[in-house]
């Protein structure tokens, strides 16, 4: 290699070491954790908003709408497969962008995230054996039964709370990592019933004999997608992006898609 040649790469190399120096010192200016990417956490066992596909992709509702919101800011879509309840802690600490787990929107979490427009609503519903004693909301409550629910989920806080509470008492809760894993435990009779939100619910029991959602859904909530409080700037993108897509109709076919309308 001659000199020159020499001279040439090497201030090309100390450019490109600056320019990387200089993206690395504006990095807390940057939009996102990594500049570039949407790190969106979720936990893929939660069908149809995230789940593992045939293929073992990430698909469903969430992971389409968080895709859309991404390509309208020009971000790629990076998917965390996590448990549920590291979500809004790994939000608040900076290690993801956005929850997008079907999460509800609550008043306790809201203390610690902020919450972008929702986008859909959810139902917490009571998954039982179909033989089961329990038929309406208030013999769960009122019974000595035991509840399985998905750690950390709105279900978990509801069931966990006192009778006076509307619950049935942390005693009488069984806490789950999956959701599914919650289901398994009422098939083979360790828990009598499950709560967890409407859809999943009817996923759950499609893909399983011998178990039925209860007739009384109760609390309707609504899904939104988590963000860091320090960050309005993505706050405010996210949600011009979804209003877009809102009124595009595309969160609509999204929503169509995985959830037929029901008559
Ligand atoms: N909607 C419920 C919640 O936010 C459950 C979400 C989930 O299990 N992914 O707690």
């Amino acid at each position: 290699m001659n000199k020159i040649v020499k001279r040439l790469l090497s201030t090309a190399l100390i450019g490109a070491l600056t320019l990387g120096m200089c993206a690395c010192s504006t990095k807390s200016n940057s939009l996102t954790v990594e500049d570039g990417k949407l790190i969106m956490a979720t936990n893929a066992f939660f069908p149809p908003y995230e789940y593992h596909d045939d293929n073992d992709a990430i698909t469903g509702i969430d992971v389409e709408i968080a895709q859309a919101v991404a390509d309208k800011l020009g971000l790629e879509l990076v998917i965390e497969d996590v448990e549920f309840d590291s979500i809004i802690a790994g939000v608040q600490s900076g290690k993801y962008d956005i929850g997008c787990a079907g999460m509800t929107v609550t008043e306790d979490r809201l203390k610690s995230v902020n919450f972008s427009t929702p986008y859909a609503t959810g139902i917490q519903s009571v998954i039982v054996a179909d033989d089961s004693a329990i038929t309406d909301i208030d013999t769960l409550l009122s019974g000595d039964y035991i509840v399985g629910v998905q750690s950390g989920t709105t279900g978990d806080i509801y069931m966990s709370a006192s009778a006076e509470d509307g619950g049935v008492g942390e005693d009488r809760v069984d806490r789950y990592s999956k959701g599914n894993d919650a289901v398994v435990a009422l098939m083979s009779g360790k828990v009598d019933a499950v709560v967890i939100d409407n859809q999943p619910a009817q996923a759950f029991v499609a893909a399983n004999d011998g178990l039925k959602i209860l007739d009384t859904p109760y609390a309707q909530e609504d899904y939104a997608m988590a963000v860091n409080k320090d960050n309005e700037e993505l706050l405010d993108k996210i949600n011009a992006a979804l209003a877009e897509l809102q009124s595009d109709g595309t969160i609509d076919s999204i929503i169509n898609k995985y959830i037929p309308a029901q008559s």
